[in-house]
């Protein structure tokens, strides 16, 4: 049999040999402990490193990226300030504006080896300038990346001027999921209202969910139990999700104890996205200043799937980051106390794995025979360096097209009684 590419010598998380892998028409064709009598266009000696389904970015906003300093930088940092800056900024949104910084975006995420991204869409504006720019860009970057659009009300679905309409609107124009903010809402009973209104649209349009969920260190922000029981009620297990939930952190034990069981009855999928949890909770704490992140280790351990979210970068809420799904992993081992060997194993299930069942994108998802040839291979030979180190996304591939490659750096010391500079690998 002739391949059009064979990976040799690659090694797949949790296995305990390497393998070598024969790719065809876009797919792979065979994933088998060698084959040496086979050849293929084209032959990449992966020398024992780390091959990954392509990353996932379960939850960023697209539409806010790359706008830090404009109108101005927050200065405080705050949640709330970034929300003022935003709605500064909302008003000179332009089509072209949107698009760019998107597309722009997406070609940092893509370089790093994120090939499925879920974007909130900002839905609070008369114009959905946003929403027709994200749009086009779901279309234009099918080549390198599989874009998901939320219908995002930002500013509330009851507390915006005509909230009902604009989201319903979102649903017609294409936007694939219904989002929420119950907890921004002004009383807790326009929140509850808002999650059942994301429920009817859901049903009426046949959507999934994904709401902003209890995003406050507010321990008395409970509307995840109301996400939860309509799920149950309406009977989409499965298919909604809740972001955020950063009050769960606060919460009584025993009332996350309720809470967490019912999240697993009901399925209901979790986000934590630790760049904007750890920069935006614990704003109006002293000292102790709590972290702020919802239950990932508790939630994993009752058997709610988790994802991750970059969320922002370099936005009005967080001005750093680059779009680096790993980075995002790391900080959620030192956010969530998983340092354990193997709950560093665990970590990059967020960002792969357990993100695909969260996109529900499963059927074409994973490094399995007959499935689609998308895969990362990284400059690391495991999942435990590949996070400690960051390393570089040597090829990326998608549909067994390669779509991005990265040069790994090199650091080389210079001593006074050496000839020659020796190379620093930051290997043991
Ligand atoms: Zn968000």
């Amino acid at each position: 049999m002739q391949y059009d590419l064979i990976i040799r010598h690659a090694q797949l998380h949790r296995h305990q040999n390497p393998v070598d892998i024969a790719i065809k028409d876009g797919r792979f064709a065979r994933i088998t402990a060698s084959l040496p009598d086979n050849t293929a266009d084209r032959e990449i000696d992966a020398a024992g490193r780390l091959i990954t389904p392509p990353f996932i970015n379960a939850h960023v906003h697209l539409d806010a990226v790359l706008t830090v300093g404009q109108p101005r930088y927050n200065a405080s940092g705050t949640l709330l300030e970034g929300i003022q800056i935003w709605s500064e900024r909302k008003p000179t949104l332009t089509h072209e504006d949107v698009k760019r910084r998107a597309l722009e975006e997406i070609r940092w995420e893509v370089a790093q080896g994120t090939l499925h991204i879920r974007s909130h869409v900002d839905i609070c504006d008369p114009n959905l300038t946003a929403l027709r720019a994200l749009l086009e860009v779901r279309e234009e970057v099918r080549d390198i990346c599989d874009l998901q659009l939320v219908a995002f009300p930002q500013d509330g679905i009851l507390s915006f001027p005509n909230g009902h309409e604009l989201m319903r609107r979102a649903m017609e124009m294409g936007c694939g999921l219904v989002g929420g903010i119950p907890h921004y809402e002004w009383t807790r009973d326009m929140g509850v209202e808002d999650v059942h209104y994301a429920f009817a649209l859901a049903k009426e349009f046949n959507r999934d969910i994904d709401c902003h969920c209890d995003e406050t260190d507010d321990p008395h922000s409970r509307f995840t139990e109301v996400m939860a029981t309509d799920t149950l009620q309406q009977g989409w297990q499965g298919r909604v999700t809740a972001s955020h939930c950063t009050a769960m952190h606060s919460y009584d034990n025993a009332y996350a104890f309720k809470l967490i069981g019912l999240l697993a009855r009901a399925q209901v999928n979790v986000i934590a996205n630790p760049f904007d949890n750890a920069v935006l909770q614990g704003r109006f704490d002293t000292y102790p200043k709590r972290r702020g992140i919802t239950r990932v280790k508790e939630l994993l351990a009752a058997g709610v799937n988790v994802a991750l979210g970059h969320d922002s970068i370099m936005d009005p809420w967080f001005p750093l980051g680059r779009g680096d799904m790993l980075a995002a992993a790391q900080l959620a081992i030192f956010l969530c106390h998983m340092s354990g060997y193997e709950e560093i194993n665990d970590i990059l299930d967020l960002i792969t794995t357990r993100a695909a069942r969260t996109l529900r994108i499963t059927d074409h998802y994973g490094i399995e025979e007959d499935k689609p040839a998308s895969f990362v291979l990284l400059d690391a030979p495991s999942a435990f360096e590949a996070l400690r180190l960051l390393p570089a996304r040597l090829h990326v591939f998608k549909d067994g097209r390669e779509i991005a490659h990265t040069t790994p750096a090199h650091s080389f010391l210079h001593r006074q009684n050496e000839q020659e500079a020796q190379e620093v690998t930051y290997r043991p």
